[in-house]
């Protein structure tokens, strides 16, 4: 059992808002919008900040993720934000890109 809410999302035990989904990464809606286009792009494994992320295959995969998200949602102009460590913001320990955009038409 896991205490991760992106994890209990992932595997479906808490629905999420789902707008993109491959064999790396999920995008759901971010719950708390801060810009009228708020997505978070998450890794499927458990990694819990970018301080931990290794793997450079996923980075890429992450990376290709926010620019589907930001197609998806028809927004060509957007940021992309990380928290890292609870000092500057992190509340939810397991890596998450925001995908933030108000130029949405
Ligand atoms: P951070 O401060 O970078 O850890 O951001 C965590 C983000 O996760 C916040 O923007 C929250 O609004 C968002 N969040 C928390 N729980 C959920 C959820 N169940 N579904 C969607 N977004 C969530």
């Amino acid at each position: 059992m896991t205490d991760c809410i992106f994890c209990k999302i992932i595997s479906g035990e808490i629905p999420a808002d789902k707008l993109f989904e491959n064999d790396y990464v999920i995008a759901i809606n971010d719950i708390n919008p801060k810009a009228k286009v708020h997505a978070l792009v998450i890794p499927k494994v458990h990694i819990d900040s970018l301080n931990e992320l290794e793997d450079e295959k996923l980075m890429s995969e992450i990376l290709k993720a926010t620019k589907e998200v930001a197609k998806i949602k028809g927004v060509k102009s957007y940021r992309l934000h990380v928290n890292v460590g609870k000092e500057e913001g992190q509340i939810v320990f397991h890596l998450h890109f925001h995908v933030l955009s108000n130029t949405i038409k």
